[in-house]
């Protein structure tokens, strides 16, 4: 059984004000049964892992450089990360991948540079509505997963999340057998390469989760949790997303 985890994704959202969106989440989860993230934008994640210290809630970056240090203007490394209080960092999301051409070999680098810092990667996979009108979803998955990922996993360290890009901002959920067999999928993919240890990778959906669809949502087999946007901004919308995992 892999854990369970509710992960939110501020993007390039939240100001110092934000902060009691955080503060609030946390004095309603203060013994939650699941897992519960929160990733700001680079410029609050110090002061968020300041003001969530002693809580349940844990703060993550969005990103991070594949390289640990060095002359790299305007990026953050993994070790920088770790160093103002994060535990974790989403990775390889569709928005850097497409943004700023993230290949499968790049978002590898960086999973092995955050792992090294003692990071907690979630690595993100899923396919554009192109592909998925094509028949490629499946083959976009696994490439994706296949490249991304290091060659040794340690499934306390790794999270993988599964978000259609067609999903993201735009209020369309692929339906549940949709879900299901993805996660299948990703699951056997897992397990074919890296053994047993694939069952204890908690799976992630991401796309237009709202307080609304999420009871349905993680009663999808191997669906372990959600990595939300925009209805994690507000403590009011992620605590209904939080109570239904
Ligand atoms: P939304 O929940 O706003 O669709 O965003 C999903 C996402 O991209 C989380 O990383």
């Amino acid at each position: 059984m892999a854990r369970k985890l509710a992960a939110g994704n501020w993007k390039m959202n939240g100001t110092r004000a934000s902060l009691a969106e955080a503060k609030a989440l946390a004095s309603q989860f203060p013994a939650p049964k699941v897992g519960i993230l929160l990733c700001p934008p680079t410029t609050l994640i110090g002061a968020m892992a300041q003001a969530l210290n002693g809580t349940a809630i844990q703060t993550g970056g969005q990103d991070c450089h594949q390289n640990t240090s060095g002359a790299h203007t305007g990026d953050t490394s993994a070790t920088l990360l770790a160093d103002i209080g994060a535990t974790s960092v989403i990775l390889g999301h569709s928005e850097r991948r497409a943004d700023h051409g993230e290949s499968d070999a790049l978002v590898r680098a960086k999973t092995e540079t955050a792992l090294a810092a003692g990071l907690v990667a979630i690595v993100c996979v899923g396919e554009t509505l192109a592909q998925r009108d094509a028949g490629e979803t499946l083959d976009v998955v696994r490439t994706q997963l296949q490249g991304s990922l290091p060659d040794t996993i340690d499934a306390d360290k790794i999270v993988i999340a599964y978000e259609p890009v067609w999903a993201i901002g735009t209020g369309k959920v692929p339906t549940l057998d949709e879900i299901a067999q993805v996660h299948a999928d990703m699951r056997s993919t897992l397990k074919a390469r890296f053994g047993a240890d694939a069952d204890a990778l908690p799976l992630l959906y991401g796309g237009s989760v709202k307080p609304r669809n999420a009871a349905e949502i993680f009663a999808v087999p191997d669906v372990d949790g959600a990595l939300v946007g925009g209805a994690s901004l507000k403590a009011a919308d992620f605590s209904g997303i939080v109570t239904a995992l």
